[in-house]
This record gives C-alpha cells, sequence and structure tokens, in this order.
C-alpha cells in the first residue's frame, strides 16, 4: 500500500466527506449498487424501450453479485405488486377527484380502467425497477462501504 493511498483511504472515510456522496434515498432513486452507490443496477435507462430491465449480473464499479441467491428478485414481485396496487388506487382516486372536482362530471367504468391500466402499463419500468432496487436494499444483507466510492474495478481486482 502506498503512502498516497492512505491518505486518500482517510478522506474517503472523513464522515465529513462522506456526507457529500449520495444519501441512501438518492442511491435507491438512482438505482444504485447498494454497497458503492456508485454502480449502476440496471444495464440502460428506465426509458430505453426494451431494455430497461437488463438487470447487471454484477456491479460495473465494485464487483458485487447482484442476484444474492438463486432466484432472489422473484421476492421482489410482491413489492412490485404493491407499487401496483399503490397505482390503482392513486390513479383511481385521482380521477374521480379530477373529473368530479374540475368538470363536475362522474365518469364511466371504462374511463377508471382505461386510466388505470395504461399507468399500470405505462409505469411498469419503474415499478420493475424500483421493486428489485428495493428488494436489494431491503434483503440483500449488503452494507454500504464508502472507501469503495472513488476505486476503480482494477484496484479492487488488486
Ligand atoms: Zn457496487
Amino acid at each position: 500500500m502506498t503512502k498516497g493511498y492512505k491518505i486518500y483511504l482517510l478522506i474517503q472515510t472523513d464522515p465529513f466527506i462522506i456526507s457529500f456522496f449520495m444519501t441512501k434515498p438518492q442511491a435507491i432513486l438512482a438505482s444504485k449498487c447498494p454497497r458503492c452507490r456508485k454502480g449502476n443496477i440496471f444495464t440502460h435507462s428506465a426509458l430505453h424501450l426494451t431494455k430497461f430491465a437488463k438487470t447487471n449480473q454484477h456491479c460495473p464499479h465494485c464487483g458485487l453479485r447482484f442476484e444474492r441467491e438463486p432466484g432472489f428478485f422473484d421476492g421482489a414481485m410482491y413489492i412490485s405488486y404493491a407499487f401496483s396496487v399503490a397505482i390503482v388506487v392513486v390513479f383511481g382516486i385521482g380521477t374521480y377527484q379530477i373529473s368530479n372536482i374540475f368538470y363536475q362530471y362522474d365518469p364511466d367504468t371504462w374511463v377508471y380502467l382505461t386510466v388505470i391500466f395504461s399507468a399500470v402499463v405505462l409505469l411498469f419500468r419503474f415499478t420493475f425497477r424500483y421493486s428489485r432496487t428495493l428488494m436489494l436494499y431491503g434483503f440483500g444483507n449488503i452494507k454500504y462501504d464508502p472507501t469503495l466510492q472513488d476505486r476503480t474495478p482494477d484496484e479492487l481486482a488488486q
């Protein structure tokens, strides 16, 4: 270990410096690796038409294996289900409120169904990604390691 590297480690573990790093909610929002909060969990942007669901096997920054055990992400389906229920409730009540309060109009059932179905489909890419991200943060048993912040995968391999 060189001298410069030791100083570097000190800076990295200084609590004052760490406070400038990504907080846990920020890292979850950005779908970053729970261990280094630097590497992306997903290979593409959530807005990518076809590859929005593609998950990295390992963190591109620190090498953490995202699928903690075989079938680890199956549990994310329950979180995804909870998200979908929330979308149904929010968009159902929202449709009722907006049409009744602003337009004094009571929408037919098909209006509700169309709005809710479209919302669930359009937001699926987000419910999918955030349920996997929350699964990792909640059940992955991974501790955040701030010393991994600025180290490249090459340095970690040494
Ligand atoms: Zn990582």
